[in-house]
């Protein structure tokens, strides 16, 4: 089994381009599916990253705990950022975040993650509403609109193909927004410096499955 005892150095992700940090990422999650993933010296990359860090991208993910964002791309302490929310959409707070992750902090890659069997994009083809649950599911609404022209049969959650499109509408069109509603990120990845892509996490079988 491969060993990890070096955190990411500000040299080691200046070298990094966009692709190659979407290219570990797809070996890593070989690694996973395979049970292969690295052996982590957890106390060697603790005092290496006291100090500071470089990730290489920023995942947005689901909160869903069948979804352990290091985990399942064999990454650990200093690898990532990530910015978790039920449905992984964007809003201002996690824009931010990514401008942060990317723009001050040199990170590479921001990776949409949606995942297969997701709470929070069945309740939005439901249309449950319940206390702030409401408004959230809202920011998947247009999600759910796009399935409804692209899928016959049933518009709720009983309709897996439907929950199936929703689910990758909405990583689908989290990327457009993200490129919408930041200028910085536009920028970033018009210039190369930055690649912002999306995948579906299958929870059945561990693999991401790229969009
Ligand atoms: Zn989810």
């Amino acid at each position: 089994m491969p060993h990890r005892n070096k955190a990411v150095t500000k040299d080691v992700q200046d070298k990094l381009t966009p692709l190659m940090v979407l290219q570990d990422f797809i070996e890593g999650n070989s690694r996973f599916i395979r049970d292969e993933v690295h052996t982590i010296d957890h106390k060697a990359l603790i005092t290496q990253t006291t100090d500071g860090q470089h990730p290489k991208a920023i995942v947005l993910s689901c909160i869903d705990s069948r979804v352990p964002v290091e985990l399942i791309f064999d990454q650990t302490i200093g690898d990532v950022f990530v910015a978790r929310v039920a449905g992984n959409f964007e809003n201002v707070d996690i824009l931010g975040s990514m401008e942060y992750s990317c723009k001050v902090a040199g990170s590479k890659l921001i990776f949409v993650l949606g995942h297969e069997s997701c709470g929070a994009i069945k309740a939005a083809c439901d249309h449950v509403e319940l206390g702030n649950i409401t408004s959230m599911l809202d920011n998947i609404q247009p999600a759910v609109k796009k399935s409804e022209t692209q899928v016959k049969g049933k518009h709720n959650s009983s309709n897996t193909e439907f929950v199936n499109h929703t689910i990758e509408n909405n990583v689908r069109l989290t990327i457009d927004r993200i490129r919408e509603k930041s200028p910085i990120l536009k920028e970033m990845e018009d210039n190369g410096e930055i690649k912002i892509v999306g995948g579906v996490y299958h929870i059945s079988s561990g693999k991401v499955a790229m969009l």
